[in-house]
């Protein structure tokens, strides 16, 4: 039997082997520590935070990047936003502030590619980013 592999997904490499890692956390198949779960989004905390609380939100639906959305992802982007503001809601932590952060690409340092969006705070938070 082949050995499943999670790799970089990107609907050009999508196969029964080779699965998406945000797509498998999201349906339940992978472990996470759940924050949110509706029908079209999906919350989790970070394995390796950042910041105090490092929560992950995705669309459940596979989005490779930003830089390859359009007019008809327009529903599922606006939807996101405002369940990162209810998200936030729910932490204490993050009372005084947070950060939204969607990393893009090669030199964004975007590192799965499935459309993701960093929820941070807990802390003061430094600006610029590195
Ligand atoms: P990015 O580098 O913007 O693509 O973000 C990917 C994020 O996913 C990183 O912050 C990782 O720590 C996080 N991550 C990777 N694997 C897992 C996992 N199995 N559960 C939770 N977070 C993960
Ligand atoms: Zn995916």
């Amino acid at each position: 039997m082949n050995k499943i592999k999670y790799i970089k997904h990107t609907s050009k490499n999508c196969n029964n082997i080779e699965k998406c890692l945000f797509c498998e956390i999201s349906k339940g198949n992978i472990s996470s520590n759940k924050v949110f779960d509706n029908n079209n989004i999906y919350a989790f905390l970070d394995i390796n935070p950042q910041a105090p609380i490092h929560i992950i939100i995705v669309p459940k639906q596979h989005i490779d990047s930003l830089s390859i959305v359009s007019e008809e992802h327009i529903e599922i982007l606006g939807m996101i936003q405002i369940y990162i503001s209810k998200i936030a809601k729910q932490f204490d932590e993050l009372k005084n502030g947070f950060r939204v952060v969607n990393n893009c690409g090669i030199y964004g340092g975007q590192t799965i590619y499935h459309l993701h969006y960093h929820l941070l705070g807990g802390k003061q938070l430094n600006w610029p980013p590195g």
